[in-house]
C-alpha cells in the first residue's frame, strides 16, 4: 500500500468516513451507536490493521473519506480517488443466540475491533441524567433507550457470552466497563463479581474498567478475582477542563487518580493499568504530554484517543481534534514509550492492548 499508515488512520480518525447512506448488506452491521465512552464508531480493516473509525456522527458525514465498492471490492476512496483496499469483519456467530431467558447476546456483550468482546456490566450511572454532574461525551444511556441494551448484565449472562465468544469466534480477551453505581466502590464490586463467574466458565483475559474506589483493597480482590489489568479513565487532565466537561467525575481530584493508579500498579504490574485521555477535550498539547509522561513514570499505559463528537451527546458539536494535533501528540507520546519500553503488546487485556481507537501504537 503506498500511503503512509500513521497519516492515514490518524486522519480517518479525526475526519470519519461517510457510510451512513450504505447499505448494510455492503457494509456489514458491526458498529457502535451510543453507549459509554468513545462511540460511533465501526470497524475497518487496513493493511492488515483493525481501527475503529467514526462514521454515524455529523463529522464523518463531512468527511473527504468515502467508500467505493468495485464488484465484491471495497475501497477507500479520499476525495473519491481509490487510495486503499479496505474490508469490515463481519458480524461474529456468537450474535446469532439468545440466553434461555429470550435476551439476545449482543445485547449483552459486542464484538469490538476483530477478536475483543466488549460490555457495559452497568448500563447506568449516578452521573449521567443530571447535566451538572455527567460527562458530556458520555452516550451510556442512548443504547439502553434504543433498547440496543440492557440495564444491568448478569454474572451468569456474561459467563454464558463470553464462552460462546470465544468458542465460536475466537475472541482473544475481554473489557468490561461500568456506569459509576455510587461513590464507594464506583463498580469495582460488581466487576469483581462478574469476573469471578466469567473465570469460572472461560480461560480469557479481561480487562475491568472503572473510577479509582474509595478503598484501594479493590485492587487486590479485582486481581483475585480474576480480572488481569485495570483501566481507570481520565479523560481530560487539566482541572479547567476536568470540571467544564465532566464536573461529577471531576469531583475526584487528579491526585486521588494518581494515588489510585500507584496502588494499582503494585497489584496488576507494570504497564497493566492504564487509562484514557481523550485528546480534543480542551486538554493542550503540553497537558496531554505532561500528564502522559507521569502516567508512564509509575507504570500505567496513557491511551490517548481522538475525541469524537457523538451524535445526542451535549458535546455533538464540539469539533473534533485535528489530524495534526493527533499526529503531534502521537509523536511525542510515542517516543516517551519507547523510552519506557512500554508496549501495548505487552498488556495482558483491554483497549490499549486492542489500540482499534487509536493510532498511537503505530508510534511507539
Ligand atoms: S480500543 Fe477499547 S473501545 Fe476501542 S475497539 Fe478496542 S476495546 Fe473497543
Amino acid at each position: 500500500m503506498n500511503i503512509n499508515k500513521q497519516q492515514l488512520i490518524t486522519e480517518l480518525q479525526t475526519k470519519g468516513l461517510q457510510l451512513v447512506d450504505r447499505p448494510s448488506e455492503q457494509i456489514g452491521t458491526n458498529g457502535r451507536k451510543g453507549g459509554a465512552g468513545p462511540s460511533d464508531h465501526k470497524a475497518i480493516a487496513i493493511d492488515g490493521t483493525t481501527v475503529m473509525v467514526p462514521v454515524f456522527n455529523s463529522v464523518a458525514s463531512q468527511s473527504p473519506y468515502s467508500i467505493n465498492i468495485d464488484q465484491d471490492d471495497l475501497i477507500l476512496q479520499l476525495d473519491e480517488k481509490a487510495i486503499a483496499p479496505i474490508s469490515f469483519p463481519k458480524s461474529p456467530n456468537f450474535y446469532n443466540l439468545t440466553t434461555s431467558d429470550g435476551i439476545p447476546y449482543w445485547k449483552i456483550a459486542l464484538l469490538h475491533s476483530h477478536d475483543v468482546l466488549a460490555t457495559t456490566v452497568l448500563q447506568t450511572c449516578m452521573r449521567y441524567n443530571h447535566t451538572e454532574t455527567s460527562c458530556q461525551f458520555c452516550a451510556i444511556g442512548q443504547s439502553l433507550e434504543a433498547d440496543r441494551t440492557i440495564a444491568r448484565k448478569t454474572p451468569t449472562q456474561l459467563a454464558e457470552v463470553a464462552e460462546a465468544a470465544v468458542r465460536l469466534d475466537g475472541v482473544k480477551n475481554m473489557v468490561m466497563t461500568t456506569g459509576t453505581p455510587n461513590i464507594s466502590d464506583r463498580g469495582a464490586a460488581y466487576l469483581t463479581e462478574c469476573a469471578k463467574a466469567i473465570k469460572a466458565k472461560v480461560d480469557i483475559p479481561i480487562q475491568a474498567q472503572c473510577e479509582p474506589p474509595d478503598d484501594f483493597i479493590w485492587f487486590e480482590r479485582m486481581k483475585a478475582a480474576g480480572i488481569d489489568t485495570l483501566g481507570m479513565h481520565l479523560e481530560a487532565a487539566d482541572p479547567q477542563v476536568r470540571a467544564k466537561i465532566m464536573a461529577g467525575k471531576a469531583s475526584v481530584p487528579l491526585e486521588y487518580y494518581f494515588e489510585a493508579f500507584a496502588e494499582a500498579v503494585k497489584v496488576f504490574g507494570w504497564g497493566q493499568v492504564s487509562t484514557y485521555l481523550l485528546a480534543g477535550l480542551g486538554d493542550s498539547l503540553e497537558t496531554l504530554v505532561t500528564t502522559c509522561d507521569r502516567l508512564i513514570s509509575i507504570g500505567v499505559y496513557p491511551f490517548v484517543v481522538p475525541f469524537v463528537p457523538i451524535s445526542g451527546t451535549p458535546l455533538a458539536n464540539h469539533p473534533a481534534p485535528s489530524t495534526e494535533f493527533m499526529f503531534s501528540v502521537y509523536e511525542q507520546v510515542g517516543a516517551l514509550l519507547k523510552r519506557s519500553q512500554m508496549s501495548s503488546a505487552d498488556i495482558k487485556a483491554g483497549c490499549a492492548k486492542c489500540g482499534a481507537c487509536s493510532a498511537l501504537s503505530l508510534f511507539e
